[in-house]
């Protein structure tokens, strides 16, 4: 009997716990940085934490299981997990990546792999041919993440790995949006999936974690390779707060897609916000193929008011979210793309992407959906006074 989600995020982790044989329905936080050997010659499963702890081991066999994958790899945070995907590469690899790529992978992609010989091209992966035409003879990865930040643009998952196949690519997805409650990317045929668990699967605004899955073996002994060289793992009172979290994840990720769509109905139907982006609704330009492959359209949204003077007065009077970078916590998140996640971006290359003045994200939290909506009236009613 395989386990749907829901219950394989309740139970996921702690088997290795009843492995102890004192069962605990937690797993325990082995705080131990190195483990006693029975044998000069023969060492048992774990020798030193950060090559392997048992606490972490719980929590990345979870993650594989809830990504259908094999391997599993918890890290001290997203970007340490998405650059250690990255480093699987050698020079003279080239990356096409998608344009709207997370503040920080874009961070280290044009900052940081350059100066080891590896190339990139960005690409308008809502576009397909776009991506087929920048696919080049060294091409080694395509880096997709959709739904993508800050507004929404969806990738055809299974079109970018028919390209991918057809020129020996491989490809990783972030699926931080998504959870593997909503969108399962190695089912699609996608190698590494990676995901910032700071955000929805943490869900609390409490820790910092990354977290990768693959399903091919010799990509997982890659990947591990990395992570026991570069060593940037997750600690263990981490990875606890991260399998306590994640076992709520499906009540909390489904409760706030489903008022997510209803925040994004309101907003699109309200005369001062110019643009909503959020795949859920049927006007999204890639409604269609996300629906095809994913369950939901998650609990982020982002929206445009006219200028920079009207989104500064809608932030000063929102009452209830917190004003953050970030995403996915209990709390509602509001967020100001132009100056938090997508600062590290040169404004010519905010604006190419739709990262206006006046363009605000919108994460949102498990708050009663009616104060929810009673805010944004408020705030929509103030920041229209200043037009
Ligand atoms: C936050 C985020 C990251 C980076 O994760 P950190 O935990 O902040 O290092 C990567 N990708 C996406 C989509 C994110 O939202």
């Amino acid at each position: 009997m395989t386990n749907r989600i829901e219950t394989a995020l309740i139970h996921g982790a702690i088997r290795e716990g009843y492995a102890d044989k004192k069962g605990a329905v937690n797993v325990p936080m082995y705080l131990s940085s190195t483990f006693h050997q029975e044998s000069i010659d023969e060492f048992g499963e774990y020798d030193y934490a950060r090559s392997g702890n048992p606490t972490r081991a719980a929590l990345e066999k979870a993650i594989a299981e809830l990504e259908g994958g094999n391997r599993g790899f918890a890290f001290a945070t997203g970007m340490a997990a998405v650059s250690a995907c990255f480093m699987i590469l050698s020079a003279g690899d080239h990356i096409v990546i998608t344009e709207d790529v997370y503040g920080g992978t874009y961070r280290f992609v044009t900052k940081v792999l350059p100066r080891y010989g590896i190339t990139h091209t960005f690409v308008d992966f809502t576009d397909t041919e776009a991506v087929k035409a920048a696919v080049r003879p060294e091409t080694k990865l395509i880096y997709m993440e959709t739904p993508s930040n800050p507004t929404l643009g969806i990738t055809d998952i299974r079109a970018v790995i028919e390209i991918a196949k057809q020129h020996g690519a491989l490809t990783f997805l972030d699926n931080t949006f998504m959870t593997p409650l909503h969108q399962k990317p190695l089912e699609l045929g996608v190698d590494v999936v990676i995901h910032s668990a700071t955000k929805f699967l943490s869900g609390h605004s409490d820790i910092v974690a990354g977290l990768v899955v693959t399903k091919d073996e010799a990509l997982g002994n890659e990947i591990y390779f990395v992570q026991n060289s570069f060593g940037s793992v997750l600690g263990v009172q981490d990875c606890f707060t991260l399998i306590q979290n994640m076992k709520t994840t499906a009540v909390r990720f489904n409760e706030e897609s489903r008022v997510a769509m209803r925040i994004a109905q309101f907003l699109h139907a309200h005369p001062l916000v110019e643009k909503v982006y959020y795949p859920g609704l049927p006007t999204h330009p890639g409604f269609e193929i996300h629906a095809a492959q994913a369950t939901s359209a998650g609990a982020v949204l982002s929206f445009s008011l006219p200028n920079y003077d009207i989104a500064k007065a809608f932030v000063e009077a929102m009452k209830i979210p917190v004003f953050a970078v970030s995403l996915g916590g209990v709390e509602s998140i509001l967020s100001y793309p132009a100056k938090m996640s997508h600062a590290a971006m040169e404004p010519e290359e905010r604006s190419k992407r739709g990262i206006t003045d006046g363009l605000l994200r919108f994460s949102v939290g498990l708050e009663n959906e009616d104060d929810l909506i009673e805010d944004f009236t408020q705030a929509l009613e103030i920041a229209n006074k200043i037009k």
